[in-house]
């Protein structure tokens, strides 16, 4: 049939890869050229896929920035011979990727889906198939002018659609393994699949623009009662570090302590950059709020308001390597470049 949308599947690897090895019964990767034969359900699809593969696939926990440049740059070698792009991924650092991807290709016009899987697609109790065919009918999907429904990198699991740099895994065992707690999904799949069409984003500019070259010089730091600045005074070597995301308690707060305090200054003043973000699931930094967190505006630390942490660790890296001037990165910090913030 002629007119089916065009899609590509870049296999990364991941759980949802995986069958039973016929000769060993062990799981081991399969060949997505074979994807047919263990999904014949695609048959039925309106669809016409194509698929690439990771050689040798990965488990996400190898993810890192050249990995996401992969996949970025795959998609954008690609991006105008398919409608869609579904990106399959082990779901423990889906969120990271996601956020990544979502600062490494801006100005979408269509679908960017990763989705993955808790039990392997050659499994019977499988959750693989339906996240995987769900994906692709939400990649496919058009509007009555034949534009992409979804423009931007989004990720579906268990019948939600999240916007990818919203995102985080939440569960290591339950089907529901993600959640997006400051932004509502942008779709959910029940008997039909509902857009939320409102909140789904909409690219300023045309052209999609590929941006590969992060800077991974960051460090994350996660405060906790009884933290010792001492321990972690490497972490603020300027030479090392060029950014440091840290996790604070509640609205943004901090120990108060001098020891702290001096280390802090001294990093800012040396031209490294603090990005404010909460340890809480939801809700939001507001610096000034309590007299433990006014001293991080007085010094310049930069509120990541209610920013994922896999979203800060990539807007991070992204700034840090495309900004030339610290303030232009502090700037494009505070506010939301890719709806991975509210504003
Ligand atoms: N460890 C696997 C991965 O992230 C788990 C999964 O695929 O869900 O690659």
């Amino acid at each position: 049939m002629t007119n089916k949308p065009k899609l590509l599947i870049i296999y990364t690897g991941g759980t949802i890869g995986m069958v039973n090895d016929p000769k060993t019964g062990q799981l081991i990767s399969f060949d997505f050229n074979h994807m047919y034969n263990h999904i014949p359900e695609l048959e039925r699809l309106h669809v016409s896929l194509e698929t690439i593969s990771f050689n040798p696939p990965i488990d996400s926990s190898e993810m890192n920035p050249v990995f996401w440049a992969e996949i970025a740059q795959n998609v954008s070698d690609n991006y105008s011979k398919y409608d869609g792009f579904v990106i399959l991924h082990g779901s423990d650092t889906m969120a990271y990727t996601s956020s990544a991807l979502s600062f490494m290709l801006q100005n979408l016009s269509k679908p960017v889906i990763l989705t993955g899987s808790q039990l392997p697609i050659g499994t019977i109790r499988t959750d693989g198939k339906e996240n995987l065919i769900t994906a692709i009918e939400i990649a496919a999907s058009k509007d009555k002018n034949g534009e992409s429904l979804i423009k931007e990198v989004a990720v579906y699991f268990e019948c939600s659609l999240f916007r990818g740099n919203r995102c985080s895994k939440i569960s290591a065992t339950h089907f529901e393994a993600f959640s997006s707690p400051n932004y509502p999904a942008l779709a959910v799949a029940g008997v039909e699949i509902k857009y939320n069409s409102e909140r789904i984003f909409k690219p300023t500019y045309k052209d999609l623009t590929l941006f590969t070259a992060f800077n991974n010089q960051v460090a994350l730091l996660k405060i906790f009662p009884g933290f010792s600045a001492n321990v972690y005074r490497n972490l603020f070597d300027i030479n090392q570090v060029k950014g440091i995301i840290m996790e604070t308690f509640g609205a943004g707060n901090a120990p108060t302590n001098d020891e702290f305090r001096q280390l802090i200054v001294n990093y800012i003043e040396n031209g490294g950059i603090i990005l404010n973000i909460t340890q809480c699931n939801s809700g939001s930094v507001q610096q000034g709020k309590y007299e433990t967190s006014s001293f991080f505006d007085k010094i310049g630390v930069i509120s990541g308001k209610d920013m994922t942490t896999e979203a800060a660790l990539a807007k991070m890296m992204y700034l840090l390597g495309s900004e030339s001037s610290k303030e232009a990165v502090q700037q494009k910090l505070a506010i939301s470049l890719q709806g991975e913030m509210t504003e």
